[in-house]
């Protein structure tokens, strides 16, 4: 047989979040005791308001077919929310609800992207920007920030990167893997170098509702007409509402950008279930106490981390904002050796901790860092403590 698979095809790589997520899961299931700082995925249960407007959707018969890229009411409170915690006027024909964030993403770079673009990704970044790109026939362009710029890019960063096939910056804040949010000045320099060179702007505003310094979350759509004509701003219910398997995202964009990832998504998936519409227009319309809660166990998490983390030899981290994340440099470690061998990088580390210490955490290769790693504290407080313990333990052998 001579017949041959796509190239494109060929040229992704499986995502190693869901992969090493996945990997724990089974160890757990053969009966290993396994803290999984893997996938950022909330440990919380959907909030039950949610749940039972999803119930009721089936026993209401909503299980029908909707309009391809959204039942209205839900845009419409789509646009609500953009109204009120983003300072950003949408219409509902602006709005697409996909399923996930993820989907929506591939929609807009499907949307914007024609052979040979270039997409910047600032560095540290989110695994499947770039291949998401690579997909759409695009090619990403890495600008890489340190940890003295608090890994976050400046707009003469990003300047150096620009070329005349530059079609679009993926602006992804609260950032991960770094927890890092970018503040209104930077926003305001970015959005001028769009306007001036020209780009698009995708802002990946997933971790919107998750910051915790107090500070308020700014679109980068918001900040005047011309960036907002060139923005496509997208969120969904995933990080915020603990719906991850729900898989409802959306998306605001000029009408003509939504109205060709409408027709893509029309022959792709249709509508996102009908019934996640449903719980996610009681997510978005009803009380928001839930998500307080789980804001604030989130906040305790995170600074416990962080003192634990900064308490360890030979680790390094910035204190993460946003998101539920800490990026952690390890590269220290990756110069030492554990039984006779060295280290070298943050997947060898990672491989360590898994098979001697049951601790699956993220390697950060496929973020851009080989030599950090990620760990979620979107995981229980006495599974943070006891991962913490194992982390801590290896490192005080090295
Ligand atoms: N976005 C989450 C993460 O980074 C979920 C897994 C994934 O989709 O990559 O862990």
């Amino acid at each position: 047989m001579s017949l041959t698979l796509s190239n494109r095809s060929a040229n992704v790589k499986p995502s190693s979040t869901l992969a090493i997520t996945a990997k724990a899961k089974a160890l757990r299931a053969e009966g290993r005791d396994i803290v999984g700082f893997g996938a950022g995925e909330p440990d919380f249960a959907t909030p039950s308001n949610i749940c039972d407007a999803a119930i009721k959707a089936i026993n209401d018969g909503f299980t029908k077919y909707t309009p391809a890229s959204g039942i209205t009411d839900l845009k419409k409170a789509v646009c609500a929310k953009f109204e009120k915690f983003n300072h950003l006027h949408y219409d509902p024909d602006q709005i697409i609800i996909c399923n996930g964030g993820k989907h929506a993403l591939t929609n807009i770079f499907d949307a914007i992207i024609n052979p040979g673009d270039e997409v910047i990704i600032p560095a540290p970044y989110w695994l499947s920007y770039p291949e998401m790109v690579k997909l759409s026939d695009g090619k990403p362009v890495f600008v890489y920030s340190t940890a003295e710029q608090g890994y976050k890019v400046t707009a003469d960063l990003i300047r150096e990167a620009v070329t005349d096939k530059t079609k679009a910056l993926v602006l992804n804040t609260p950032n991960n893997p770094t927890g890092m949010v970018y503040s209104r000045k930077d926003l305001e320099e970015i959005a001028a170098l769009a306007v001036e060179k020209d780009f698009y702007v995708v802002a990946d505003e997933m971790y919107e509702a998750l910051i915790y310094t107090g500070e308020d979350h700014v679109s980068i759509a918001s900040l005047g007409d011309e960036i907002y004509k060139r923005t496509i701003t997208c969120s969904g219910l995933s990080k915020s509402y603990a719906m991850t398997g729900w898989r409802v995202g959306y998306a605001g964009a000029p009408i003509e950008i939504t109205k060709r990832m409408s027709a893509m998504q029309s022959h792709a998936t249709s509508n996102v279930n009908s019934i996640a519409q449903k719980a996610a227009l009681e997510a978005l319309t009803g009380p928001t106490d839930e998500m307080e809660k789980m804001k604030a166990e989130f906040d305790r998490r995170r600074q416990y981390m962080y003192k634990r983390l900064c308490a360890m030899p030979h680790l390094s981290c910035l204190e993460p904002e946003g998101a539920f994340y800490a990026f952690v440099d390890a590269s220290e470690v990756c110069e030492l050796s554990y039984k006779g061998k060295k280290i070298e990088n943050a997947a060898g580390l990672a491989a360590i901790l898994l098979d001697e210490f049951d601790t699956a955490v993220i390697p950060c290769q496929d973020f851009g860092y080989p030599k950090h790693i990620r760990l979620s504290y979107a995981i229980s407080m006495e599974q943070i403590e006891k991962g913490l313990d194992r982390i801590e333990n290896l490192m005080k052998e090295l």
